[in-house]
């Protein structure tokens, strides 16, 4: 199996098209450009296998300069990036992608996602259209969609004949998804949490608190490990070393029933992030 560090348990999740993707990877959201290249090594040090990028992070060129020159072979790390609004639509998501790609400096991506449905604008199915065709050239291994409603993927589904391999959505325990994850799972489409520690604001929970008191763990490292007892893909960020390690070390414990349940009991419907049925940033014309 490939994407195993040698001091590391991640496990792997089946894609429905079969391929598989680390349980836990790393995400670069706000890693300033300059800091990338670093930010990115050090996970690779710690033993991530899985960097998650977008083209609106503006941070494509450090990490895969720092993908490349970890010195792996290419197959033992897991690149995610994805199309931007303002790219959507078939010619123009073609474009894009080879833009990533060069940014990146790679010759394929195992994910590509499209960042946000945008449905006013009606182009996701051939934003889609596109990924299939480049799927199909071998240049994208599994392809998938961010921030999708039933909705959104049900459109997919029926006007494409395939069923996206991954929908990375906002997940937290403030804001746990139960629908569309139960969506996802009647789906075979798996599910990936972003923001999955509520970008830090549910580490300071009480209930949080108490339950890593008894596991004599952090809370960071209890919300991780009950993403992953969800079976939820996690790609939590740091650009704290120390962090970036403590959210790596998590696979010596379990939660048990009760305190997954007394996290789960934090769901309020709370997003943090836009609301993906009106978010249009980047739409044009
Ligand atoms: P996150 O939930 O991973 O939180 C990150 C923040 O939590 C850090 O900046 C830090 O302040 C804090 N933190 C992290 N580890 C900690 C620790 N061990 N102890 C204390 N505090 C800690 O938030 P995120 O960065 O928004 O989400 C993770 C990744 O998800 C992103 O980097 C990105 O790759 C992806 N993402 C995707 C979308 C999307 O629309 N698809 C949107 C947002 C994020």
């Amino acid at each position: 199996m490939t994407f195993k560090s040698e001091t590391s348990a991640v496990p792997s999740i089946v894609l429905n098209d079969g391929n598989v993707i680390p349980q836990l990877g790393f995400g670069v959201f706000q890693v300033p450009a300059e800091d990338v290249f670093q930010t990115v090594t050090t996970a690779l040090e710690m033993g991530y296998r899985s960097i998650d990028t977008a083209a609106i992070y503006g941070n494509e060129e450090g990490t895969g300069r720092a993908i490349r020159e970890f010195g792996l072979p290419r197959d033992e790390i897991y690149v995610t990036t994805k199309l931007w609004n303002s790219d959507q639509g078939y010619d123009s998501t073609l474009r894009a992608f080879d833009a990533s790609l060069d940014r990146l400096g790679l010759d394929y991506l195992d994910l590509y996602l499209i960042h946000w449905p945008v449905a006013v604008a009606d182009r996701f199915v051939d934003s889609f259209r596109a990924f299939q065709v480049l799927k199909s050239q071998g240049r994208i291994k599994s392809i998938g969609v961010s921030n999708f409603t039933i909705a959104a993927l049900q459109r997919i589904i029926t006007e494409t004949g395939e069923i996206p391999a991954v929908n990375q959505i906002e997940l937290h325990p403030r804001f746990a998804q139960e629908e569309l994850r139960e969506f996802h799972a009647a789906n075979a489409i798996a599910t990936e949490a972003w923001s999955p520690l509520g970008q830090g604001t549910v580490l300071d929970d009480n209930a949080v608190a108490a339950v890593a008191a008894a596991v004599e763990r952090t809370p960071a490292q209890v919300i991780i490990r009950w993403h992953l007892q969800l079976g939820n893909i996690v790609i939590p960020k740091s650009v704290t070393a120390s962090r970036i390690a403590e959210n790596f070390d998590v696979f010596g414990f379990e939660l048990t029933p009760e305190q997954m349940a007394a996290i789960s009991a934090l769901d309020s419907g709370a997003r943090i992030g836009p609301d993906p049925a009106t978010f249009t940033a980047g739409l044009v014309n």
